[in-house]
């Protein structure tokens, strides 16, 4: 039995496994001892060696012949096409007439490689990622206030000794179970706090420990977090001492903060003022000031997910900096990154606006020495891009991207108006999609280039620690699949790009590291020898030998003045109210068997058989006014679009909303309901706020 070390295929806990194969027999799969599961799998972690014989995997490229069908071609045919297509639309209309469309599952190698050949091989400054609908905000309000964003400034097993932790909009139950166990010794004490407006698995574990569940009105969040900070303030819990020394802006955030007295934040919210006072009470008395053991505020997609999720992220660090939380052992601010690579998949240029090592595309100093490294003139770098929503919406504008390469990425269920999102696509004049299996953007590519899955591929993946991790290769992917590294690497050849694009990991993770050498993700000392002998390095990293930091801003946060930096939010409504002709709220989030756009999940059996297809749950009192019984078939509408599934009903949900997964195509497609309006800092979507109607479409 040939056996491998390596981590999940899935979300940012990279859980540790070991893969087994007996000569060319069936992979097996095993969890294994690492800092973040510690042997504990998920029901999707158990699962994932089932991807690997997908029925449907793509083993040779596809092109649309002229009958509208995606028929088998060459590799040479393939690329001759997506040759002719950048050649012509650039021909045109410059480079931007090309896009690429990226995504948080991508290797570093990967995310690196894609941005270097989107701004050097394309020359189009219209590159974005997924991690834009994934955690984008927070990455903006952490980098605002602490100047340097890791999801995660701590490893997660500090959460261990912390008396309150007070989790905003993160079902880590059902998303990353194996996380929990860190929960362990804060739940024994009673300390969790969990900020929801479903009652999730994870409130409920809070209820049953004697922790506290607050249930605000979806978009609410933020006035939750500004009471909490505003009872803390009024009751002299703040760490004056802390807040002198290490932060600027506090003065004007106090005064702000004074709008927000607990009986206004009652009535706007939902949640009553005894139990924003217990968790005002508690958080406070777990914070060192007060001689607690430590506290932690983390957030998760339901409090980013949103127009305002900036503002709302902001919120939750000022209430944190309040207490002298972060830069301390044992206590802090975090977000929980979701995607499997959505901490590296940000740092290494995918994104709009930057480049390798988390730097600033604006910025000329970056923009010099990535050019070095790179080998081309600073100038030839294009300036920022545009976001993902914004990216996609300018196909078919006159000036928009009419070629777009998609890598990683499932836009057509994961993008909000998702359905508008594939009108757009199908205005393109080539739409190239690389993946392992016909996923429903692929569908309508008009190329499509089958390339590995995780288990068949080698490189190294950023956990939402900031720990740099080794993804090894098992098993050959199938004859006739080629690597993206490989694919770059001929793209650039063929469009006589005199840049050298390195096509094996080790060579890209090598350039990778010098491309981040001085910036804010810095992987100078990261090798894969040095990955291979331990359990990975936290960056930054910044010299060869150097031991890597699990813990940042001990002594100072990455600021100029080395300070903190509070912002005062703006708590403006949200952007598409509940109203009396759309009166329900839609939120909508991830499920214990799903992943994503369930693109992998979906064809994994034992998980489709745990769940299926797309649900409604909605209160009993809401089904009952509505005429809706458990089973029927619902549909919710928005002025966007509709989405239906099976009616389930529950007590845990609040009265005036209704929950769906987003994993599902077609007609349960939440997403064909969510509103494309972003948060004015981060690009970030308004996923989580939809003011719907919501009717019986046929009885159970
Ligand atoms: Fe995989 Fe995340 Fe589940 Fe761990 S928690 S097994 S990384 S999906």
């Amino acid at each position: 039995m040939t056996t491998v070390d390596t981590h999940c295929p899935y979300c940012a806990l990279q859980c540790g496994i070991r893969l087994g194969q007996k000569g060319s027999g069936r992979i097996t799969l095993a969890p294994r001892d690492f800092p973040t599961n510690r042997g504990g799998l998920c029901q999707k972690g158990w699962t994932a060696a089932e991807l690997l014989t997908a029925a449907d995997r793509i083993t040779t490229p596809l092109v649309r012949d002229a009958t509208g069908e995606l028929v088998e071609a060459s590799w040479d045919d393939a690329y001759a096409r997506i040759v002719a297509a950048v050649r012509s639309a650039q021909g045109a209309a410059g480079p931007d007439a090309v896009a690429v469309f990226g995504g948080g599952g991508l290797t570093n190698e990967k995310a690196y490689t894609l941005g270097k050949f989107a701004r050097v091989a394309l020359g189009t400054s219209r590159i974005d990622y997924n991690g834009r609908f994934c955690m984008s905000s927070a990455a903006a309000a952490v980098n605002r206030a602490f100047g340097l964003d890791r999801g995660l400034p701590f490893p997660l097993t500090d959460l261990a000794g912390a008396d309150a932790v007070l989790l905003v909009g993160s079902n880590l139950s059902e998303t990353m179970p194996p996380a929990v166990q860190h929960l362990s010794g804060v739940r024994s004490r009673g300390g969790l706090i969990v900020v929801d407006p479903r009652r999730t698995a994870t409130a409920a574990l809070t209820e049953s420990d004697g922790g506290i569940h607050l249930q605000p009105v979806p978009g609410t969040d933020i006035a939750v977090l500004l009471g909490l900070l505003h009872l803390v303030t009024l009751a002299g819990d703040t760490d004056d001492a802390y807040l002198t020394r290490r932060v600027s802006g506090w003065d004007a955030v106090r005064a702000a903060v004074t709008m927000w007295w607990p009986e206004r934040v009652e009535r706007a919210t939902g949640v009553p003022v005894g139990e924003l006072r217990a968790a005002a009470t508690l958080l406070a008395g777990a914070s060192p000031s007060a001689g607690g053991a430590g506290a932690y505020v983390l957030t998760g997609r339901g409090a980013e997910q949103h127009a305002h999720g900036t503002d709302t992220v902001t919120a939750a660090i000022n209430l944190a900096l309040a207490l002298g939380l972060p830069g301390r052992v044992g206590s802090g601010y975090g977000c929980i990154t979701g995607q499997g690579n959505g901490q590296g998949g940000r740092e290494h240029g995918q994104k709009a606006d930057q480049l390798p090592g988390y730097r600033s595309i604006t910025d000329p100093a970056a923009r010099a020495h990535v050019a070095e490294v790179w080998g081309v003139s600073e100038s030839s770098i294009p300036g920022p891009g545009l976001p993902a929503v914004q990216l996609l919406d300018a196909i078919g504008q006159p000036d928009g991207p009419r070629v777009l390469f998609v890598h990683g990425a499932n836009p057509v269920v994961s993008a909000p108006d998702s359905d508008k999102v594939a009108r757009k696509l199908a205005q393109l004049e080539l739409l190239v999609v690389a993946d392992f299996v016909p996923s429903e953007t692929a569908r309508l590519a008009d190329v499509v280039l089958p390339v590995p899955q995780w288990a068949e591929e080698e490189g190294t993946m950023t956990s939402l620690e900031g720990r740099v991790l080794r993804r090894r290769r098992v098993i050959q992917p199938p004859e006739g699949v080629r690597d993206e590294l490989r694919i770059w690497h001929e793209l650039a050849q063929l469009l006589h790009i005199p840049v050298q694009f390195a096509a094996t990991p080790v060579e890209v993770l090598e350039e990778l590291a010098r491309a981040s050498t001085g910036g804010i993700a810095d992987y100078t000392g990261v090798d894969v020898a040095r990955l291979d002998a331990g359990e990975g390095l936290h960056w930054p990293c910044p010299q060869v030998g150097h031991p890597g930091t699990p813990r940042l801003f001990l002594d100072r946060f990455d600021t100029a003045d080395g300070r903190a930096r509070m912002v005062c939010v703006d708590t403006s409504p949200v952007d598409d109210d509940v109203r009396p002709d759309a009166p329900i709220y839609l939120i909508t989030g991830r499920i214990l068997q799903h992943y994503q756009s369930g693109a992998q999940t979906r064809r994994v059996p034992e998980l489709l058989r745990g769940e299926a297809g797309p649900f409604v749950q909605l209160h009993p009192v809401l089904a009952a006014r509505l005429g809706i019984e458990e089973g029927d078939c619902v549909r919710v509408t928005s002025t966007r679009g509709s989405a239906s599934g099976m009616a389930r009903l529950s007590a845990d949900i609040r009265r005036d909303t209704v929950f769906m997964p987003f994993h599902f195509p077609g007609q349960g497609a939440a997403n064909a309901v969510t509103n494309p309006a972003t948060d004015p800092v981060s690009g970030m979507p308004e996923f989580k706020v939809c003011a719907v109607r919501v009717s019986r479409e046929w009885v159970s």
